[in-house]
């Protein structure tokens, strides 16, 4: 998969050389690429932004260099067409599903953004020729888009083929599509069996697959029911019924 970023801090990027993500880049799983938004500018100061329109407070990213900036990055391969992910606040809400269904694109270029955001007419723009999408990651605020695109990017990175060790490991994850996809993954335990007096459940010993996995189910439920009652609503107790059934 090949990413672009483009930012008037490409600094604030250099985490996706480190761990996980930085691992599949030096394995050729993933081509990251950094631009930095400020040499597509013309002026003595690199000028990215302006005042609004119709005034108000901040200042709003010009379209000018981020039009130069995406004509460069997509004419390095003319005969491919990226998906544009467009970090802002008031986008779709970035989901599990939607990086699974990021996971499966060969090319994503993200336009992270400062102050108020970018002038309107890019996303039009674009959008007309490319699939971009306007993507919030909670509902909050930042100052600007890197660490979305860090978030984005990380989460998508893991589910590449290859990338992590053991590919059944996201398949168990909180969100992961499939039939537990409504429910937050229940707490998990390693070696030592005791520590500063506290053991693990019993049932994680008994070597019962199948019990082990109803536990793991009903751990899933309560933590969910706890943090995420919202989650429940959308939960298939039936289908949990007929799992149970066929261990
Ligand atoms: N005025 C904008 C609003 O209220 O929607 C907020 C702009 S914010 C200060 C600057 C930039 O940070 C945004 O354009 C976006 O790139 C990024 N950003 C901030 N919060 C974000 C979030 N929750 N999800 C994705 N991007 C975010």
């Amino acid at each position: 998969m090949r990413i672009d970023v483009v930012t008037i801090f490409p600094e604030y990027l250099a985490p996706l050389n480190v761990s996980l993500v930085g691992k599949a880049a030096a394995r050729g799983l993933l081509d990251v690429r950094i631009h930095d938004l400020r040499s597509w500018t013309h002026d003595r100061h690199n000028t990215v932004d302006d005042t609004p329109y119709g005034g108000g407070p901040g200042m709003v990213m010009k379209p000018e260099p981020w039009g130069e900036a995406l004509d460069s990055v997509l004419a390095s391969d003319p005969g491919r067409r990226p998906v544009v992910v467009v970090p802002t606040p008031s986008g779709k809400p970035f989901t599990q599903e939607l990086a699974v269904e990021l996971s499966a694109k060969p090319w994503l270029v993200f336009t992270p953004a400062r102050y108020e955001g970018i002038d309107r007419r890019v996303v039009e723009e674009y959008g007309e020729r490319l699939d971009v999408r306007e993507v919030s990651i909670g509902d909050y605020v930042l100052a600007g888009g890197e660490a979305p695109v860090l978030v984005m990017v990380e989460a998508v990175a893991r589910l590449l083929p290859g990338v992590l060790g053991n590919a059944a490991s996201h398949q168990d994850d909180s969100f992961a599509p499939g039939p537990m996809a409504a429910l937050l993954e229940g707490p998990v335990y390693t070696k030592p069996p005791e520590w500063r007096g506290r053991g693990i459940p019993e049932v994680l010993l008994s070597g019962h697959h199948g019990k082990v996995a109803r536990w793991r189910r009903d751990e899933a439920l309560r933590r969910t029911s706890l943090n995420r009652p919202d989650l429940i609503a959308g939960a298939d107790p039936a289908s949990y019924d007929r799992k149970d059934r066929e261990m």
